[in-house]
């Protein structure tokens, strides 16, 4: 694919809450797109709101955008050439631009009240006009007098001179396609509200303008703001940047996706232990395809092959399911090692389990222990259940009831028991790994005219406290084989001869 180093893109979240999935996989695009054009990837605080608006919001968004792994080349923290990159230091910057749109004659002074507006709108709908927009009352005045008016005091807002004659506006987006809308119908909206402050769509206007944006990647909820902004792009004579506006995210059930459906914030599933390349990954592929079927697309791949020509225009489906799939496969992906300290290790740590007995684990008991996990773990919180029978004082494992009653109440349980002591006993010290403990357990249910089942299951209650574990060499090797034969010999009084 073509890079252009002059593309420059921005994620411009507003910081009256935490990240969202929805703002994520937006941030995620833009980084995406700039990093595979080799252009530049900005982030800008648009926190022109407050009320909402709290620096808290500000830090949790920077951190969510640093555990995605999201760099950003200007914004916060890494300054840049065209700052300021919070909106609120950016004040004196619109109200220059308003009030140069204004000498322009491209904008003007309002002073309708907000009895007038509302009396006017009553008297469109009455007379059925199809236009119920600002009735245009203030565009005549005469701008000194109007300038007059401001001079006294007056209150006033700022409005953008829409051309009468401007016919269709069209959005040319790079996800839509053209999107025709009547110029008509886009009244002389304001531009600068009587308390002083800009709305939206001019304070994102005059910085993507002064920032040299040329993608503008964001959500389509704002595509029925995209004709006035294109209005304001031409009022200051500023190129309109490409437009790519990306679907909604939906639940399942094909509702907006909300608290509803689980987690919502980037932090949620931080905190539930997804890993950031998964989750990243995941997200990318709700509403861009790689190639229609590619699922696993590692970050330097996305970094270098996203393009907004396979964005899809259909509403995304946000399925736990398939996130819980893509996190299994890093987790695969992942060495023992790896496992072991990013994932395994701290999961231990955050529940204190503290290795039972003298021996402290080695570096090879870990290992073991994450390849036997790695299948069977999703997140960190699988984990425990899975690894209390070795954090556990051989007398105070709780035997399962059912799986006792199952399994030690057969007839012959202790004959299996006290054969595979003895084979098990018989394995040198350091030989207790999990061939060992397979060969020599292997010949016993022939040996005793036993089915596998009725010798291994026994073995398993005795020593992980129920039925259910991985392989059983690595099951008792894990345990040791001081706690593996300690354990026999306790279950062995509830064992059926
Ligand atoms: N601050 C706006 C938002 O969070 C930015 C929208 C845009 O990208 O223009 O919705």
């Amino acid at each position: 694919m073509a890079t252009d180093s002059s593309v420059r893109v921005r994620f411009a979240p507003s910081p009256t809450g935490k990240l969202h999935i929805g703002g994520a996989r937006t941030a995620i695009y833009n980084w995406a797109f700039a990093r595979a054009m080799g252009g530049t990837f900005i982030l800008r605080i648009d926190d022109t709101d407050p009320t909402r608006s709290t620096e808290e919001n500000t830090q949790i968004i920077l951190r969510a955008m640093r555990w995605l792994g999201l760099d950003w080349d200007e914004g916060p923290e890494v300054g840049g050439d065209c700052g300021p990159y919070w909106q609120t230091e950016c004040l004196p910057i619109y109200r220059e631009a308003a009030e140069r749109l204004v000498a322009e004659g491209k904008a003007y002074y309002c002073f309708c009240s907000p009895e007038k507006l509302a009396a006017d709108h009553d008297a469109a709908v009455a007379r059925k006009d199809p236009f119920q927009g600002y009735q245009r009352t203030c565009r005549g005045i005469d701008p000194a007098e109007a300038q007059a008016r401001v001079d006294a005091g007056e209150p006033y807002t700022i409005r953008i001179k829409v051309p009468l004659d401007r016919g269709d506006v069209i959005v040319h987006d790079a996800v839509h396609g053209d999107v025709t809308f009547n110029a008509k119908e886009l009244d002389d909206f304001i531009i600068f509200r009587s308390d002083g402050t800009p709305t939206y769509n001019f304070a994102t206007v005059v910085d993507d303008a002064r920032m040299g944006i040329t993608h503008i990647i964001r959500g389509d909820d704002h595509l029925s703001n995209t004709p006035r902004q294109i209005m304001v792009y031409e009022a200051l004579g500023a190129p309109t940047p490409t437009f790519a506006h990306i679907s909604m995210i939906l639940g399942t059930d094909g509702k907006k996706l909300s608290k509803r459906h689980g987690a919502t914030s980037v932090e949620e599933y931080r905190d539930q232990g997804f890993l950031s390349d998964a989750f990243v990954n995941y997200l990318a592929l709700l509403g861009w395809s790689l190639d229609g079927e590619t699922t696993i697309i590692p970050r330097d791949v996305l970094a270098s092959r996203f393009s907004l020509d396979h964005v899809s225009k259909n509403p995304a489906i946000m399925d736990p399911e398939k996130l819980a799939w893509v996190q299994q496969q890093y987790i695969m992906a992942m060495t023992d090692e790896q496992f072991s300290d990013e994932v395994l290790i701290p999961e231990l740590h955050a529940h204190d389990l503290e290795p039972v007995g003298e021996c402290l684990h080695d570096a090879a008991w870990y290992d073991l222990l994450s390849s036997v996990l790695k299948p069977r773990v999703t997140l960190p919180s699988d984990i425990f259940d899975q690894v209390l029978y070795l954090y556990t004082d051989d007398d105070e494992l709780e035997l399962d009831e059912k799986a006792v009653a199952k399994w030690l109440g057969k007839t012959g349980a202790a004959d299996a028991l006290t054969a595979a002591r003895e084979a098990l006993a018989a394995i040198p010290d350091d030989g207790w790994e999990p061939a060992a403990i397979e060969a020599a357990l292997e010949p016993l249910p022939e040996k005793l005219g036993m089915g596998k089942g009725k010798v291994f299951q026994p073995i398993r209650v005795a020593v992980v406290g129920g039925a259910a574990s991985p392989g059983i060499g690595e099951t008792l090797a894990l345990a040791g084989k001081e706690h593996v034969l300690a354990r026999i010999d306790r279950a062995l009084p509830l064992a059926k001869r």
